[in-house]
């Protein structure tokens, strides 16, 4: 028997148009697999379509033609409550302004992502707790994001983000808004994730950003291509 490594995320012929007029093929049909602990960079101009790929991957959209499998699990045959469902257990969302509430701790803000997930609120508190530790930010669980850093407030993001324990990490330009120093603390931290096994898609523009990845995927005019990993290391 072969040994076979689960796919997250399984793209077969997914296509996009946005309606218009005039229509936009945003997405041109395209496969894609990512498998579980995988670290994958996509990359590609303004306009090239990135969002509405994120947007597709985390059942924020749902795409005009082809199938996506999340976790093994057919997103297209299942009920729009259910999607919603699939969505807040199973994808963490970082973006590169935050979305934080902003009259609400650190702590509240991650114990909200939660807040639908079918767990009392002793272990949403927590959780939140643990992975607020596992950021670096457990001494600063009770302050507003409005007396925080840019580098702790994407902190306190990717905490909410783990919060329901995703199988995937979406993270849309997650150092945009961050200075060098402080994006490269973030990067470490995704590093650090990734090493613990967590499945990364990063969406970036970013070459720091994309150096990081263990595979890029270029995407031009809604193409996707795979940079093999040879050419992309050699001189
Ligand atoms: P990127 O994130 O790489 O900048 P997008 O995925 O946002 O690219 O957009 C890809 C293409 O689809 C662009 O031509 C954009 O104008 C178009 N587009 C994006 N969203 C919509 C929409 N809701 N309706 C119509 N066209 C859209
Ligand atoms: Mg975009």
């Amino acid at each position: 028997m072969t040994h076979h490594t689960p796919a997250v995320i399984e793209f077969r012929e997914v296509s996009m148009t946005y309606g218009g007029p005039p229509p936009v093929q945003a997405l041109q049909p395209c496969d894609l697999t990512i498998t579980k602990g995988e670290y994958v960079v996509i990359v590609g101009p303004s306009g090239s379509g990135k969002s509405t790929l994120l947007n597709i991957a985390g059942l924020l959209d749902t795409p005009t033609r082809g199938t996506y499998l999340l976790d093994g699990i057919d997103t297209q045959k299942i009920s729009e409550a259910q999607r919603a469902a699939l969505r807040s257990k199973r994808i963490g969302f970082v973006f590169q302004s935050f979305h934080l509430l902003p009259h609400r701790s650190a702590q509240d803000n991650v114990e909200l992502a939660m807040l639908y997930q079918r767990v009392d609120r002793r272990t949403r508190r927590n959780r939140a707790a643990t992975v607020l530790n596992r950021v670096g930010l457990g001494h600063r669980s009770h302050a507003l994001p409005t007396h925080l850093s840019g580098g702790e407030r994407q902190r306190v993001a990717i905490a909410r983000a783990l919060a329901a324990e995703p199988s995937l990490l979406l993270c849309d330009e997650p150092t945009g808004n961050l200075d060098s120093a402080t994006a490269t603390a973030i990067l470490d931290l995704l590093d650090g994730l990734h090493r613990e096994g967590m499945t990364i898609a990063v969406i970036t523009h970013d070459a720091n950003v994309a150096a990081r990845g263990e595979r890029t995927i270029t995407i031009r005019d809604g193409q996707l291509t795979e940079t093999p990993r040879a050419i992309r290391m050699s001189p």
